[in-house]
């Protein structure tokens, strides 16, 4: 499988999947369909599914759009409105590209139908806006308890799985880990890297479950009370 971020927005990325033995490609959280049929085609791929982590419209907005363009199908979260929704996932259900097929757990927190979407050969993850590199997505519908529970969820996969998530956050991310826990040197060499990759125009991601347990502080937060502390200061912090 290769997969290719395409920035959208401001600071989002929308994923493309490519299975090259098949020939399908799919495409997580087109919150716009434009720059991902772009680069899609700018690559040859065709893309035949759309899967979505949750339902805001920064990562389904262009779920019409895509499917008018190329007939794909679109799966997204049972518990959640998803534009032009074909296939409804919930906890347990397959998702399948070419050979590889992929599971979904339920990962409530930043919205209450969020899903990830998991492969184990490759290794991989689709998180959406639930674990952020060395962050988590902001409380909109869920409890502290829900998200703490869900990034425990996501970091409990094998240490090489790499996450990939729906925003480059990770800088401002790495600045508020700092200052919440000053004394931790793995958090302190990746906010060095961190500076490096921005300053250069480069991409932070894909994350790891292994590096978040190193260096993400929600992620670190043993006590659902230290997680929304956080959570709360977090909303808050300018760095
Ligand atoms: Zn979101």
């Amino acid at each position: 499988m290769e997969i290719v971020p395409v920035p959208a927005f401001t600071d989002n990325y929308i994923w493309l999947v490519h299975d090259a033995p098949s020939g399908e490609t799919a495409v997580v959280d087109p919150g716009d369909a434009a720059p991902a049929l772009a680069e899609a085609q700018r690559r040859g791929w065709t893309i035949t599914q759309v899967w979505n982590t949750h339902h805001h419209w920064d990562h389904s907005g262009g779920n019409v759009a895509m499917k008018e363009a190329t007939g794909c199908t679109v799966s997204g979260p049972a518990a959640e409105t998803i534009p032009g929704r074909d296939v409804a996932l919930s906890e347990g259900s397959q998702l399948r590209i070419g050979d590889h097929v992929g599971r979904v757990i339920e990962i409530p927190g930043h919205t209450l139908g969020h899903i990830a979407l998991i492969f184990d050969d490759p290794r991989i993850a689709f998180v959406g806006d639930t674990l952020f590199a060395m962050g988590c997505g902001r409380l909109f519908e869920g409890t502290a308890e829900q998200m703490h529970h869900s990034l425990q969820r996501l970091v409990s996969l094998p240490g090489d799985t790499a996450l990939y998530c729906g925003h480059e956050y990770t800088l401002a991310n790495a600045r508020f880990a700092i200052h919440a826990e000053p004394g931790n040197a793995a958090i302190a060499a990746r906010l060095n890297e961190v500076e490096a990759l921005r300053e250069a125009g480069a991409i932070t991601l894909p994350t790891t479950a292994a590096q978040e347990r190193e260096t993400n502080v929600f992620v670190r937060a043993t006590k659902v009370e230290e997680f929304a502390r956080l959570r709360a200061e977090k909303d808050s912090f300018r760095s």
